[in-house]
């Protein structure tokens, strides 16, 4: 007797016996389909930064990648008024459901960026945001109500490098040196379609060599498991070199051999926003969404966050001691 409990066709074995073993079954086999069960019907949730000049294709990308039109009341400035624009943090939030599974997605954006004349420090509030948020969670969890907490801490963070440039500008160095030890950055080589793909191998080298040159650390993919399969280690291996991830995205669909994609359409021809070919657009995807999203919830959790409560606990302590030591020295005198 099978009895599945009619979720992604998983069944639980029978009481005492499995099929051909007959080794005593306790149960305990069916603790992933329990976890399953509850975080499905818990939903998900991911916080993603995107970071970067503005015109890169930020939000276009983002719109591709999750195909939802997350930007419909966005005001586009003047170049007059980009000048003027400070660093503001906008965030957009929205509930996707895919076969059953929510997925509560917050897409934090950072216009302004790298918009004034002078740049400097621009990242400031950026890190600000990003502390505000660990320091919300730090508190909510040493509150009385621990139970529901709503956890807006930024899991990873897209940093769009143009493809104009030679490598890294001074601006990028400065911003990935702030914020490496606060948030898992993924390096994205914006607007691909722009470049040949010598140009875009060329800059993808100089990009890594320069991320390690200047100590920069990007978000590393976990290595793989030794048992796993080799087609498996073989995507790993490709996902790692395709650092920075060089993409192309748009809102339009257009007709390219008889299908509609995803693409942009061009007197001399089609690019296309899924073409493996053309751009890392589906790893960057499959990366976000298949097979690290957990990986970087887990990362932010036990390396940034753990960072940042350890920096409060350590200052807290410091404080109270000093306190102790001035209280001690006025009862003396
Ligand atoms: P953001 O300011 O970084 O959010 O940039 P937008 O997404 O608003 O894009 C700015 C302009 O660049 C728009 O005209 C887009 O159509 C265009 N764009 C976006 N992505 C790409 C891309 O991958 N390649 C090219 N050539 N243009 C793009």
């Amino acid at each position: 007797m099978d009895r599945s409990l009619g979720w992604q066709g998983s069944s639980v074995p029978e009481d005492r016996t499995e099929a051909g073993d007959d080794k005593e079954y306790v149960g305990f086999a069916t603790l992933p389909n329990q976890v399953h069960r509850k975080s499905v019907k818990k939903g998900f949730d991911f916080t993603l930064m995107v970071a970067g000049e503005s015109g890169l294709g930020k939000s276009t990308l983002v719109n591709s990648l999750f195909l939802t039109d997350l930007y419909r009341d966005r005001k586009l400035l003047s170049a007059e008024e980009r000048i003027m624009q400070t660093v503001e943090i906008t965030k957009h939030a929205v509930d996707i459901e895919e076969k059953g599974v929510r997925l509560r997605l917050t897409i934090v954006d950072t216009p302004g960026f790298g918009d004034a004349v002078n740049n400097t420090e621009c990242w400031r509030p950026v890190a600000e945001y990003i502390d505000q948020q660990f320091e919300q969670y730090f508190r909510d969890e040493s509150g009385l109500n621990r139970k529901n907490i709503q956890d807006n801490r930024v899991h990873c963070c897209l940093y769009f490098i143009s493809p104009f440039g030679h490598g890294l500008r001074p601006l990028d160095v400065e911003f990935m040196k702030a914020l490496h030890q606060r948030v898992n950055i993924v390096p994205i080589l914006a607007k691909a379609d722009t470049l040949t793909p010598l140009e875009v191998e060329r800059k993808k080298r100089k990009i890594r060599e320069e991320i390690e040159l200047f100590g920069i650390k990007v978000y590393q993919f976990p290595d793989c498991d030794s048992d796993e399969d080799e087609d498996f280690k073989l995507q790993d291996q490709a996902l790692k070199e395709s650092i920075p991830f060089a993409v192309i995205g748009s809102n339009t669909v257009v007709e390219a051999r008889g299908r509609r994609v995803r693409g942009r359409l061009y007197p001399w021809g089609i690019v296309e926003v899924e073409n493996p070919g053309h751009c890392d657009f589906v790893k960057l995807r499959t990366m976000l969404v298949r097979t690290h999203m957990q990986d970087l919830k887990d990362v932010t959790r036990e390396t940034h966050y753990e960072n940042y409560r350890a920096q409060c606990i350590q200052s807290m302590t410091r404080l109270v001691v000093k306190e102790r030591n001035r209280n001690r020295d006025r009862s003396r005198n």
